[in-house]
């Protein structure tokens, strides 16, 4: 049997020694306080971590932007946690420990309950006033007051007698109902504990125990049977207890057999009626109810005497000796007994209440925490995944960005060489073909059949149209020993650039590359502008005899020294490039600038330099012939000569006149043409370069088009990544916070659910 210190009165003793003294003597029902503080104080933490949890999930289950890190499942398990756990918060705030004496009338019941709480708060010794139960609840205030049932009015109550009055008139009051006292606190140690007592009517003066026990029992903690010490068990106190026992696994029963003090009159059987009243009440409780084993019979078994404690400490509390003068014999150990009950009662109902009221909820609290725990391990590991994934993807992306930007700076360089080549080539084909046109120029210009007249009109025309006629037909030719092998070429550059690039472009653009890089549609313009280029052309078809005084000259000292000749032209002038034979734009002649000397000197010299010519030669002999034939031959030289002349005057058709145009055309143009050779042919390079350099822009800008969505693409999964890191770091750490709670639990149950398993 443990040691067992009287309970001081609060009221009588210092506020340093009331300390001292609580610490000393602490109650046990401090233990179903503590224990009550602990688990509203986890259910509290509990409450905000699923607040914090649900908003969390919540937000990542709203979050667009990330894939389903968290199912809609979990956002209303979470969700409904939330209720669940507020409402346990709440019955759990409002949980007390809570102890029911039954007894028949009179046995002390109310006796009994004024003694543990120090002071008369209920009415005794006038039989049970009514059929209620009577409930006696600690209350903040000052005031005692009443609080009936289906009643929110406080009837106030000073003194216990104004509550047995207030009770006898109440007329509203049926048998079985319940009226709560409202004691103050501040008055009674033991409801500041949370103990909640309630005194029934008697059970030999009822007949509905039944809905008694439904009523008022079936979240008690302890019953505390009052017996009468003076006579033995009751059938209906035990078969009250029996149905009890039937609905409640395990009830705890302490019995008291009060009025001890009366067996101190015949102390000589004292002994014996203990032993029969031990046996009788262990048999009950042990073989009986089976509620507990032997060996703890003895601690739920007492001898007391409520009505001497309760004596007592009225008279302590009011300053007075305990005994009040008069002290019955065996006083001090019923005094023992009965504070050794309440710190057995005490114990047991503390430790039985926390159980009962706490451990279901503390299992509940465990699973949520744990729910939750695998919740956010999901989320964690989810996110965890997910940000894996991304760095991947992240890295592929950068990987391919370096690749396209190493492979772009190749490639170009490639391109570039081979445009240069390509260009090289074309130029070099289009101008040998143009040479070889140039060469062939006259099988051109003798295709040309137009009618032709001399007349200034008509030849306009007819040049107009010749120099379409060459446009055309040079373009022609050209295109037909060029073109189809450039376009060739630049068609496998292209296909060329297209295959090299291709890797690096969009995919959906593979496919369709040729829509976007059309190569179907390039043609080489030669560009010749005969028109412009041969504007200057000057025909020479008037009537030239060929023995004629010009001609001759001009056959002797060919045509430069024959105008050097016949107009003193300075030749050091540099001469234009196109010259025509008469030209247009010929300077007037320098009139008197030539001396008849001077020309005869510069006929002989030209003459005299001209010694090797065959007609020189005819003229030498035809002066031997004439002095050796005489007028004759001179006059039939004459005739002949004449006859020449009418021969090719006659002869100088408009036919001839077309032909001295076109051999003159040929001429002029050809040299023109020649001039623009090299022209045309870098003309063509350049188009076939334009057409080239197009297409490689076309195809880097696809490529920018890749390198920007991967950029793009980058800064998306950075922004992912950033936004998963902290989800993941947030999620692990309400994981370890639902750990904490858990372990916060464990030790809960450890310190006050697996106690005295
Ligand atoms: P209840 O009807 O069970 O609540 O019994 P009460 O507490 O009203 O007590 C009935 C009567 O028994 C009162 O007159 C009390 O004074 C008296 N009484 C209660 N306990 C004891 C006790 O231990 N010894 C003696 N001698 N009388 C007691």
């Amino acid at each position: 049997m443990s040691l067992v210190f009287p309970r001081p009165n609060t009221s009588v003793i210092g506020k340093k020694d009331k300390r001292l003294m609580a610490e000393v003597n602490a109650s046990p029902l401090k233990h179903f306080v503590t224990a009550k503080k602990k688990i509203n104080g986890i259910f509290e933490q509990l409450g905000a971590y699923i607040k914090e949890s649900s908003a969390f999930l919540e937000e990542t289950y709203s979050n667009e932007e990330l894939d389903p890190i968290t199912t809609e499942e979990q956002v209303a398990e979470v969700r409904g946690y939330l209720s669940k756990v507020a409402g346990i918060g709440e019955v759990l705030s409002r949980r007390h420990m809570k102890v029911v004496f039954f007894g028949r009338t009179s046995n002390g019941k109310s006796s009994v309950i004024n003694a543990m709480l120090w002071d008369k708060v209920l009415p005794s010794g006038i039989g049970h006033t009514t059929n209620c139960f009577l409930r006696v609840e600690g209350t903040d205030g000052n005031e005692a007051f009443l609080l009936t049932e289906g009643s929110d009015e406080r009837k106030s109550v000073k003194t216990v007698n104004q509550l047995a009055h207030a009770l006898h008139q109440d007329e509203d009051l049926d048998a079985g109902s319940l009226v709560c006292v409202m004691w103050p606190k501040a008055k009674c140690a033991l409801l500041r504990d949370d103990l909640v007592l309630v005194d029934s009517p008697g059970i030999d003066v009822t007949t509905e125990l039944d809905s008694w026990i439904d009523k008022f029992c079936l979240d008690a903690d302890v019953f505390v049977l009052v017996a009468n010490s003076e006579s033995t068990l009751m059938q209906t106190e035990k078969s009250f207890f029996h149905k009890v026992n039937e609905r409640l696994s395990s009830p705890n029963i302490f019995i008291l057999n009060n009025r001890w003090d009366a067996s101190a009159s015949e102390p000589e059987y004292m002994e014996e009626v203990r032993r029969q009243h031990m046996d009788r009440c262990s048999s009950f409780l042990v073989d009986e109810l089976r509620v507990v084993d032997r060996a703890q019979a003895s601690d739920r078994i007492f001898f007391v005497s409520a009505k001497e404690v309760l004596q007592a400490r009225v008279q302590k509390a009011q300053g007075m000796p305990e005994a009040g003068g008069a002290l019955a014999e065996g006083f001090q150990a019923r005094m023992f007994e009965f504070q050794n009950f309440e710190r057995r009662f005490e114990e047991c109902i503390s430790q039985s209440a926390v159980k009962t009221k706490f451990e279901q909820h503390t299992m509940r609290a465990k699973q949520i925490s744990e729910a939750l725990r695998l919740i956010m391990d999901s989320v964690h590991i989810a996110a965890q995944e997910q940000r894996i994934h991304c760095l991947e993807m992240r890295e592929e992306r950068e990987d391919r960005l370096e690749f396209i930007d190493k492979q772009l700076d190749l490639l170009t360089l490639d391109c570039k060489s081979k445009i240069k080549k390509i260009t090289e080539e074309v130029e070099k084909q289009v101008s040998n073909a143009m040479a070889e046109e140039i060469r062939r120029l006259a099988v051109l210009v003798d295709d040309y059949h137009m009618d032709f007249h001399p007349s200034q009109v008509v030849l306009k025309v007819y040049k107009n149209e010749l120099h379409r006629h060459i446009e055309d037909g040079l373009g022609r030719n050209m295109s037909e020993r060029c073109s189809s092998a450039i376009t060739a070429a630049l068609q496998t550059t292209q296909t060329e650039m297209i295959e090299g690039l291709k890797p690096l472009l969009p995919i959906g653009i593979r496919e369709q590359v040729d829509k976007i890089v059309p190569r179907q549609c390039f043609a080489l313009s030669y560009d010749l502008n005969c028109d412009k280029l041969c504007s200057d052309f000057q025909e020479d078809i008037s009537f030239h005899f060929s023995l004629g005084w010009t001609m001759l000259v001009n056959r002797f000292l060919g045509p430069k020294n024959t105008r050097r000749a016949l107009m003193g032209y300075n030749d050091q002038v540099p001469r234009p490039l196109a010259i025509t034979p008469v030209s247009t734009s010929m300077p007037p002649f320098p009139q008197g600038s030539m001396t008849q000397e001077e020309l005869m000197v510069s006929m002989v010299t030209g003459l005299a330099s001209l010694t090797s010519r065959t007609s020189m030669g005819i003229i030498v002999v035809g002066g031997v012939v004439w002095k050796a034939v005489g007028w004759r031959l001179i006059a039939l030289s004459v005739g002949l000569y004449g006859l020449l002349y009418v021969y090719e005057r006659l002869t100088w058709t408009t036919r001839a006149k077309e032909r001295t145009f076109k051999r003159q055309f040929v001429d002029y143009a050809s040299e023109k043409l020649q001039l623009i050779v090299s022209y045309t042919g870098s003309n063509c390079s350049h188009q076939v370069q334009q057409e080239l350099a197009s297409t490689f822009s076309q195809l880097c800008q696809q490529v920018d088009v890749t390198r920007q969505q991967l950029e793009d693409e980058i800064r998306d999964l950075n922004s992912k990544i950033q936004q998963l890191d902290s989800l993941q770091s947030k999620a692990k750490l309400l994981r370890n916070k639902a750990g904490w709670l858990d372990s916060e639990l464990n030790m809960f149950t450890q310190q006050y659910l697996q106690q005295g398993r």
